[in-house]
């Protein structure tokens, strides 16, 4: 387990207070050190701490008060809004605006009971049970890790953080929620014509039909206005996946002049400084990028000392977890949700890395230890999973999958799959009402 014991009296006189929102408020101490208790408790009741509120933290927050009217829920989560990924690719084009993403956090957690830090989770030692952040020291009887994904420029260029920071920075990803997706907008409105060149993550990533909705709605963009855009998708795939056909229908039909899909091109090498991008399918120069490097399990989960290896020893990159209760294997007081989970199948890997998902997984976890802690049998769920990505701005049309789970007789989990390739109007009134139904289940 990695363990970090650094002082913090670097930070001088921190108001502890001051970065707490929801049912608690602490007097500031004078100064915080590594250990500087954060939340002391006041009696019994099991706590649960969340280290993430972002769609499966908040979710589980929720249903963990429901299950556990007494319990001491914290949640631990370094940014001061709630940002929707999901429908962000949208709101490049003003399909929504600003608010509709971003969302209020007290409000929820004053709503169903629980408390919010905003802070940076810096370390986790399981032995003591205890989450070190940047406020002070969070101990817990059951904790949730629920930190997303990283963008791990370390596949691009190892130990060189100036080349990752620069590409961060000068061709952001805008995948973690994070000042990329305003950078990235204004990126895609200042553009005034030339090649962008679009990097998509090796599977298992963060919600794969994503990177495609983006070029869609990029190119919808550039042939409304009348720039001379050349998107260029470079897929470490054989084929566009999930929703193929219905992506490749909108390629040709909507965008021929302006998108083009490269399959088998796994990144080789970056040179952010010169625009230039080697991969298995050729070298491309290019004027404008959104590089997306490699995802993994967010940094909790190394700092934890939970991620999982393969068959030859190697680190997989995401939690080493029970593949139906959740918990870490090696530690069933820790549970992993959301898009750091590892794989759970034999037969299809990894759930897809959701919105959907993590919402149904942080119900579900909630539900494992409410019946945990008063004794009960716990009984197993699977989740489902279900995305629309539009792909068309005038109409507004959109495209959709669909995830079905059950056991099979091999007691593994087996998944179905439905994609619905026909781009329709009534696919995206549907998304509308999925977002509103998902933002009313954990965060109004
Ligand atoms: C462009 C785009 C479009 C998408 N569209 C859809 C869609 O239509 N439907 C769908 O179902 N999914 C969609 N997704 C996927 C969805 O956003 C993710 O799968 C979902 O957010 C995963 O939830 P999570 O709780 O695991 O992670 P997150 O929602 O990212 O939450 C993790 C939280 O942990 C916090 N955190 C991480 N590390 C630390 C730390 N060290 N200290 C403090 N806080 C920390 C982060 O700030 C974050 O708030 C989309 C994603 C993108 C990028």
């Amino acid at each position: 387990m990695l363990r970090r014991r650094t002082l913090l009296t670097s930070a001088p006189a921190i108001a502890i207070g001051m970065g707490l929102i929801g049912r608690n408020a602490l007097a500031a101490p004078a100064a915080l050190t590594s250990e500087t208790v954060l939340l002391p408790r006041k009696g019994n009741a099991a706590r649960i701490v969340i280290c993430g509120g972002g769609w499966g933290g908040l979710t589980a927050a929720r249903y963990l008060r429901e299950e556990l009217p007494d319990a001491d829920v914290i949640v631990l989560e370094r940014n001061p809004i709630f940002w929707s990924c999901p429908m962000s690719n949208k709101w490049l084009i003003d399909v929504v605006d600003t608010g509709f993403l971003a969302h209020d956090m007290i409000a929820p957690a004053q709503k169903y009971g629980y408390t919010t830090v905003q802070c940076e989770i810096t370390a986790i030692e399981r032995d003591r049970k205890i989450v070190r952040t940047s406020q002070g020291n969070v101990d817990y009887d059951f904790l949730i890790l629920a930190g997303g994904i990283r963008n791990a420029y370390d596949a691009w260029f190892g130990e060189d953080l100036e080349a990752a920071e620069y590409t961060r920075t000068h061709f952001p990803s805008a995948y973690i929620p994070s000042a990329e997706s305003l950078a990235l907008k204004n990126k895609v409105r200042n553009f005034t014509g030339g090649t962008i060149v679009m990097t998509l993550p090796p599977p298992p990533h963060r919600c794969p039909p994503s990177p495609y909705e983006r070029a869609c709605v990029m190119a919808w963009h550039y042939k409304t206005n009348n720039i001379p855009a050349k998107i260029i998708i470079l897929d470490p795939k054989p084929q566009v996946a999930p929703i193929g056909a219905g992506y490749r229908a909108a390629f040709e039909e909507l965008y021929p002049d302006i998108i083009t899909h490269v399959p088998n091109a796994k990144v080789k090498e970056v040179d952010p400084y010169n625009k230039r991008i080697m991969t298995e399918a050729g070298d491309f120069d290019f004027d404008e990028a959104v590089l997306m490097p490699p995802h993994q399990a967010s940094d909790m989960v190394f700092h934890a000392g939970l991620i999982g290896t393969d068959a030859e020893g190697k680190p997989t990159g995401w939690a080493d977890m029970d593949p139906l209760f959740f918990h870490a294997r090696q530690d069933d007081s820790v549970y992993v949700i959301g898009d750091s989970m590892g794989a759970v199948s034999p037969h299809f890997g990894h759930y897809p890395k959701s919105a959907h998902v993590a919402n149904y997984i942080g119900k579900i976890v909630a539900g494992y230890i409410g019946q945990r802690v008063r004794g009960e049998e716990v009984a197993m769920r699977l989740p489902d999973n279900l995305c629309y990505m539009m792909v068309n701005g005038d109409p507004q049309e959109a495209i959709s999958v669909e995830f079905t789970y059950e056991m099979g007789a091999d007691n593994q989990v087996h998944q179905t799959q439905i994609d619905i390739d026909v781009r329709t109007p009534d696919l995206m009134k549907e998304d509308f009402v999925w977002i509103d139904g998902m933002f009313n289940d954990f965060l109004r």
